[in-house]
Formats: C-alpha cells, sequence, structure tokens
C-alpha cells in the first residue's frame, strides 16, 4: 500500500511530550498519519525525562530543528516545578519548553477555536473564529513594584549609557501606596507587529489591533506607531489586493465591537490583554481542546502546538489502569496545522487537502454524536451523543476517514 500513500516532501520537526498526551501522540501518528502519509519526521523527544539526560539541550536542539526545516509540531510539556523534581528525580527545575522555544525562535503565540456545528459558542453572534495574536514579552509580566509604606515620593527614572538621567515624578504620596514600573522594546513589539501581518494574510482575514494611546501617548501609542509603519511599509499594498483590512481603535471599543461582531478577524493584544481574553474566548468557544495554537516568528518558522497541557490527571488514572475520555482534537489540529503549511511552502496540494479532509472528518465524527467527556459536558443535547474513551474517538476518525480514503 506504501505507493498510494501522500508524499510530504521536507521532513516535520516532532517534539514529543509528557504523560497523557505523549500517549494519545502515539495513536494519533499510529491511526491517523501514518497509514496516509509517507513522511519523514526529525525526531526530538522533550518528554520530562528526556530533557533532564541531555540537561535541557535536546529542546534547544529542537529549536534548531525547526529553524532549519522551517515547520515544527509539539505535544504538550511539563513544566517542572518542586513535585515533579522528586516525581522525575530531575537534577534541576528545568525551565518551560515553550518557554525556551520561544526565545529562540522568537514568536508570537496565535490561538483560534475549532467551530464545531453541535457546540455553540456561548456568545450567539460569533459565526467565524475569532483569532488572538497575544504580545507574549514586557509590560506586566516583567514588571518591577514597590509597596510604598507611607508619605514619600515615587519617581520614574531613565539613565543613558552617556548622559543626563530623566526623570519624571510618578507620585507624591501622602500616605501608604503602591507603586510600578514596565517596559518594552521597539525589537519585540516590531516582531509582533511582523507575526501578526504575516499571520493574518496567510490566514486571509483581517488584523484589529486595541490599545489604551489616549490614557497612555507614549507607552501604548507606541504599539500603535510600530504597527501602523509595519503596515505602511510591508502590507498596505498586499492587504488591499487581498481585500483585507488593517483596523486600529482604543482596546474598550475592539472589545465591544468583538462581542458584535461575527467573528473571522485576527485581535492583537498586549500582553496583559492577551492573557486574559484569550481565556474569555476559549470559555465561550466551548473547551480548550478544542482550541489550535501555533507560534509563528517573523522570520517564516511555524511550531503548532496543543493549547492545553499534559492532562496529568487523566494520564494518573491511565496509569492505575482506567480508560480516560481525554480529548485529542487540539493534539490532531497541532499536525494537521503542520501538514497544511508544510504542503503549503512545499507546494504539494495534496499535503495540504489530506490535511484539510482529517480536520473536516474530525469535526464531522463530533456533529454525528462521537465525542468525549468534555465535550458532552458543552454540545447541544441529543439523544445521539454518545461519550467514547479517548482512543475510541480516535479510532472513530479512523473509521471515517477510511470511507472517504
Ligand atoms: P491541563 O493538562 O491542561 O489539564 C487541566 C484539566 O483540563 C484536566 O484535568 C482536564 O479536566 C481538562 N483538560 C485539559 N485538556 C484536556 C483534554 N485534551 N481532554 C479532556 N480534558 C482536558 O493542565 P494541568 O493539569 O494544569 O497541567 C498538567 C501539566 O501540563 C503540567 O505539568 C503543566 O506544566 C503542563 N502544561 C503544558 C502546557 C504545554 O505544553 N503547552 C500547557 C499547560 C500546562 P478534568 O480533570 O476535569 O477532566
Ligand atoms: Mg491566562
Amino acid at each position: 500500500m506504501v505507493s498510494s500513500k501522500i508524499k510530504v516532501k521536507t521532513p516535520i520537526v516532532e517534539l514529543d511530550g509528557d504523560e497523557m498526551t505523549r500517549i494519545l501522540w502515539q495513536v494519533v501518528k499510529e491511526k491517523l498519519l501514518l497509514p496516509f502519509l509517507d513522511m519523514k519526521l526529525e525526531y526530538y523527544d522533550l518528554g520530562l525525562k528526556h530533557r533532564d539526560d541531555t540537561d535541557d539541550q535536546v529542546t534547544v536542539d529542537a529549536a534548531e530543528a525547526i529553524k532549519k526545516f522551517g515547520v515544527g509540531v509539539k505535544c504538550a510539556t511539563i513544566t517542572p516545578n518542586k513535585d515533579r523534581i522528586k516525581e522525575y528525580g530531575l537534577k534541576q527545575e528545568w525551565r518551560s519548553p515553550n518557554g525556551t522555544l520561544r526565545a529562540i525562535l522568537d514568536g508570537t503565540v496565535f490561538r483560534a477555536p475549532i467551530l464545531i456545528k453541535n457546540i455553540k459558542p456561548t456568545v450567539s453572534c460569533w459565526k467565524k473564529p475569532i483569532h488572538i495574536a497575544r504580545h507574549a514579552y514586557g509590560d506586566v509580566y516583567r514588571n518591577a513594584e514597590i509597596r510604598v509604606p507611607g508619605p514619600g515620593k515615587g519617581e520614574l527614572v531613565y539613565t543613558p549609557e552617556n548622559g543626563e538621567p530623566i526623570r519624571l515624578t510618578i507620585q507624591d504620596f501622602k500616605g501608604a501606596g503602591i507603586l510600578q514600573g514596565i517596559h518594552n522594546t521597539d525589537q519585540s513589539i516590531t516582531s509582533f507587529a511582523q507575526a501578526c501581518f504575516t499571520y493574518a494574510y496567510d490566514n486571509k482575514i483581517d488584523l484589529w489591533l486595541g490599545i489604551k494611546d489616549t490614557i497612555s501617548k507614549t507607552y501604548d501609542a507606541q504599539f500603535r506607531i510600530i504597527f501602523q509603519d509595519e503596515y505602511q511599509s510591508h502590507w498596505e499594498k498586499k492587504f488591499q489586493e487581498a481585500n483585507l483590512d488593517y483596523n486600529f481603535t482604543l482596546i474598550d471599543d475592539t472589545v465591544a465591537r468583538i462581542m458584535r461582531s461575527e467573528g473571522g478577524m485576527l485581535w492583537a493584544c498586549k500582553n496583559y490583554d492577551g492573557d486574559v481574553m484569550s481565556d474569555m474566548l476559549g470559555s465561550s468557544y466551548g473547551s480548550l481542546a478544542i482550541m489550535t495554537s501555533v507560534l509563528v516568528s517573523p522570520q517564516g518558522y511555524f511550531e503548532y502546538e496543543a493549547s492545553h497541557g499534559t492532562v496529568q490527571k487523566h494520564y494518573y488514572k491511565h496509569l492505575k489502569g482506567e480508560k480516560t475520555s481525554t480529548n485529542s482534537m487540539a493534539l490532531i489540529f497541532a499536525w494537521t496545522g503542520a501538514l497544511k503549511k508544510r504542503g503549503e511552502l512545499d507546494n504539494t496540494p495534496d499535503v495540504v487537502a489530506f490535511a484539510e479532509k482529517l480536520e473536516k472528518t474530525a469535526v464531522e465524527t463530533i456533529e454525528s454524536g462521537v465525542m468525549t467527556g468534555d465535550l458532552m459536558r458543552v454540545a447541544e443535547p441529543n439523544p445521539h451523543n454518545r461519550q467514547v474513551y479517548a482512543v475510541e474517538f480516535i479510532e472513530a476518525i479512523a473509521e471515517n476517514l477510511q470511507v472517504r480514503a
């Protein structure tokens, strides 16, 4: 049967992971991908044990491989804490693999919901996915804070390498209070803008940016200025030709318009706004297991992943021999995202078509009523709905895929 398999021209970088997602990752490959595709995988085992064995070098190597080949796909991984050090006998508390990958690839994370007919967003006018881009550097996530104990002067001071300091009074405190300093860099905001325009253009959707430059006339305004420069220098013509818009508004206006929209745009958010708003979108659309996630670098590297974790609780049940109803949709869509991008870059439309068929089959399997427990809780009630175990769900998709093959 080898001859009838679809050939994927360039290797895909595979980053294996941990716990329940590692188990399902394997099943997804065996049942939904390898029977249909002739593909080479550059395999990196980011399972916690192997990260520890290699002093986390494997994570760095995987990032370098994504730079070499262009497209990677990542399973969920454990970010170690004190408990994990004991559980796995680790040499040290290794950094979050996602943090390491983002630092090397200099990327922005984009998330979007998978729309399924019998799982209605709680916001009823949302008909198309709302994609969100979260700037993952700086602001309140890299702040300096002081608990002000009593009367005194709070100041903002910048001391240049050569020259006189610039000094501003933030507040003359008459009593106790709080004080905070935050920053961002032109380089990071520019990368963010480039990644957002690239993603919106690739996905043929409008780009919306919301900030508060009426209040923050220097800090937030810098986001507006950099996005505007990037748009005018590199995208205006391309966007017009593709009939796409770049919209800039105040963040409160953006939120109001998002709530009344039918969706179908990329919403670029500052770090804190992205943190808050992506959880709002995730909960409205149904479950983290039906969200896609991709790290896009301005240099054109792509890393597709599931946005949920390793589903530890289900894994412990699995170790005790119990079957779990873990949802593999986000894992499947990480693979299809990578395959579609690979096919597009390699100019192999049959690979793109296969990935699209797999996505459609997975969605229609749920629409036919076959789904895991997390979705049973949010799906429209129907006597046909049937909760299945994790592997049964993947097998149901495989069966439907065979019918279409
Ligand atoms: P989690 O793995 O996302 O799971 C939290 C809960 O969400 C689960 O217990 C389950 O709820 C539900 N859930 C998540 N994904 C599901 C799925 N595919 N199907 C069904 N239910 C799902 O988060 P966590 O338990 O807090 O974290 C576990 C490990 O994942 C941690 O070591 C953390 O470091 C890591 N993590 C990795 C990533 C990543 O690699 N991108 C992201 C986040 C966390 P019920 O128990 O109610 O069924
Ligand atoms: Mg959050």
